[in-house]
């Protein structure tokens, strides 16, 4: 039997029983095994993890764990200054782009509100959800950690909260979203960007209500939905707010 030392930092720390959490603990092993297979059998998915030192020497997902090894495991964001080491993260997608997977329907309507493109259908299949990622370098949102296990995935993300509004904040803050909000920009039922619209040009009737007590309208080139800043925009509009000015830090 051989043995390895592993410490988790940070955020990483959800993915581990209690009595594994912010400590040093040991590890019994018969096979030698690459690190990322070690890590993610403990339950951690490789597209956590930006930085993994053993005995103090970064290493990639690659490296053949040894008897004695000493391994600290650093989440993508950690306050330690670690820009001398090699980090394991491919760098970040330009424009921050999604595909969620069939649990987060809601969350994907959210982020729609403020304007960010994220696909969704509620029967995606697994595969489905890896192609999309990669053909369109979008990053996996999911509740679902055996997806981001998978070697091919580079940018996803595991949704740790079950509240809407948390899980926006999660996202907002491991993309580091905040000063990219465009709020009411961007299509809820089909993620396809708006269009400002005349009145007049607007084909069928509006409701008479509507009507009377509106002026702006923005249209959605893709599935032919007329917004309108009407209730559900006042309804929207403290939350839209609430991501602006919350403390991203
Ligand atoms: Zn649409």
């Amino acid at each position: 039997m051989h043995k390895v030392y592993l410490r988790f930092y940070e955020e990483l720390k959800d993915f581990l029983p209690e009595e594994k959490r912010k400590k040093r603990f040991v590890h019994n092993y018969i096979d030698r095994t690459t690190v990322k297979d070690l890590i993610e059998s403990l339950g951690v998915p490789h597209t956590e993890v930006d930085l993994i030192l053993v005995n103090g020497n970064s290493v990639g997902f690659d490296y053949l764990i040894n008897d004695g090894d000493d391994i600290s495991v650093y989440p993508v964001f950690e306050s330690l200054d670690i820009s001398d080491f090699q980090h394991l993260r491919p760098k970040p997608l330009r424009e921050p782009k999604f595909v969620a997977d069939v649990h987060l329907g809601k969350l994907t309507r959210y982020l729609r509100v403020i304007g960010f493109d994220v696909l969704y259908k509620n029967d995606y299949k697994d595969d489905e959800i890896v192609q999309i990622s990669l053909k369109e370098r979008r990053a996996i949102l999911t509740k679902d950690g055996k997806i981001l296990k998978r070697n091919e995935v580079t940018h996803g993300y595991f949704i740790r909260t079950k509240d809407v509004e948390e899980q926006v904040i999660e996202v907002i803050k491991r993309f580091n979203l905040q000063t990219a909000i465009k709020e009411f920009t961007r299509c809820l039922e089909c993620n396809t960007e708006l269009i400002k619209i005349a009145k007049e040009k607007i084909d069928g009737n509006l409701p008479p209500k509507v009507n009377e007590s509106h002026e702006e309208f923005y249209k959605c080139p893709g599935c032919g939905k007329i917004y309108w800043k009407g209730t559900h925009h006042q309804k929207m509009l403290s939350f839209v707010q609430r991501m602006k000015t919350m403390n991203s830090d």
